[in-house]
């Protein structure tokens, strides 16, 4: 490897927090501040210890004179434009960033050069791109991972951890940059100027002006959660640091919870569970068998009256399937009156059952009273209701 010499006025212009990812504080310039919508200040700085999002990188947080930033993205002219929801005075400023925001992308964004190097040197997956997103990680690999590949990539990248190698970045000419051996998609059609490179020690050199962890320890965990196919590969998630530590803490709580509702320990979840669900299944085909059955007894008992004699039952455990066999059945039993049908509580369903002229004719009435929806042809009418209380056989009456 060619001696590197780390050039002393570099074209390339680092913004504080690419010098220092691990800085909290510094100053800025302030050149302008301007209103750009309903309580929202656009703030023009010099340079900053806040990370504008670039590279894959989302931007930080954080605030400047005390007032909350609520993004940083770079201007054309090379200068940081924060977005703040107050004004902030022009000239020297006193800039904060929100620390555990930036730990937590360094950790993310090292873990991501991690993967993708152990991917290439290991598994001869190229990584294609990434995704740095709030929650979720992902790196797009050029070809398909099996299971006990993904376990064996997360093992040796876990082994990386452990060994701490160092990650440093530095600035070099084109000339040198090309001499290197560069992991990285290459650099721009026509780009001039310096590069800066990003290098865990004897494992990977890459590209990159993001912010990153100083050792590979400070990642703590990455664990690999998965894989989804994608165009031209497959998209391979992941968890690192404090994220992974905090995946584990919430499966721990699922486990303790679902402990005490199962009754039993982690090893019995899974079958406690299915025996859970085909009971379940069981119990209601039975319900339905006996709320069919139900149904036909009321409808059988409704007594045989007159055509002119209406008649209302209320049911607080009737669905309209059960009020349908109601009707049914009355019919059947000879029952020839109009028939109003409610279940439920407050809410619920109805059904309006009789000649079809009358039919026709109260239908829409009955559920105005009953606050209800509904609809139906010939000689039925049925919704639901959001006051079946108010449902009476009197509303069956021309
Ligand atoms: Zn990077």
């Amino acid at each position: 490897m060619l001696p590197l010499r780390i050039k002393q006025e570099s074209t390339v212009s680092l913004q504080p927090c690419q010098e220092d990812a691990y800085a909290e504080r510094g100053w800025a310039v302030v050149e302008s501040c301007t209103a750009v919508g309903e309580g929202r200040f656009a703030v023009i700085v010099d340079r900053s210890v806040l990370y504008p999002e670039g590279g894959g990188q989302p931007a930080d947080r954080g605030t400047i004179s005390g007032v909350a930033v609520l993004d940083v993205q770079k201007d054309p002219n090379g200068r940081v434009r924060l977005t703040t929801d107050a004004p902030v005075v022009c000239g020297r400023a006193p800039v904060q960033v929100d620390m555990d925001r930036r730990f937590d992308h360094m950790q993310q964004h090292s873990a991501q050069h991690l993967i993708t190097a152990v991917a290439q040197d290991y598994f001869s997956r190229s990584t294609l791109s990434f995704h740095l997103g709030a929650r979720n990680c992902s790196i797009d690999l050029d070809g398909p991972l099996s299971g006990p590949e993904l376990r064996d990539l997360e093992d040796r990248v876990n082994a990386e951890i452990r060994g701490n190698r160092s990650v440093t970045h530095r600035v070099v000419s084109l000339e040198e940059y090309a001499a290197l051996d560069v992991r990285s998609r290459g650099l721009p059609a026509g780009y001039v100027g310096d590069v800066r490179l990003v290098e865990i020690a004897g494992l990977d050199i890459n590209t990159c002006g993001g912010t990153h962890v100083a050792r590979l320890g400070e990642l703590q965990l990455v664990h690999l959660t998965g894989t989804e196919k994608v165009r031209g590969g497959v998209r391979l998630s992941y968890l690192a640091g404090g994220r992974a530590l905090e995946r584990l803490r919430d499966g721990t709580h699922r486990r303790g919870t679902l402990n005490r509702l199962l009754k039993c320990g982690p090893s019995e979840h899974l079958a406690t569970i299915k025996r859970l669900l085909d009971e379940a299944k069981a119990s209601g085909r039975e319900r339905r068998q006996l709320l069919s059955e139900l149904g036909q007894a009321l409808g059988a008992a409704i007594p045989g009256a007159t055509p002119t004699r209406a008649m209302h039952l209320h049911r607080p455990e009737a669905d309209l399937n059960l009020l349908k066999s109601v009707a049914d059945a009355a019919r059947s039993a000879g029952h020839t009156g109009p028939l109003l049908l409610t279940g439920g509580d407050s809410s619920g369903v109805f059904l309006v059952d009789g000649p079809a002229e009358l039919v026709v004719r109260v239908g829409p009435r009955v559920a105005e009273a009953v606050r209800g929806r509904g609809g139906g042809r010939g000689t039925r009418f049925q919704g639901k209701a959001e006051a079946v209380g108010a449902a009476h056989v009197g509303l069956l009456t021309p």
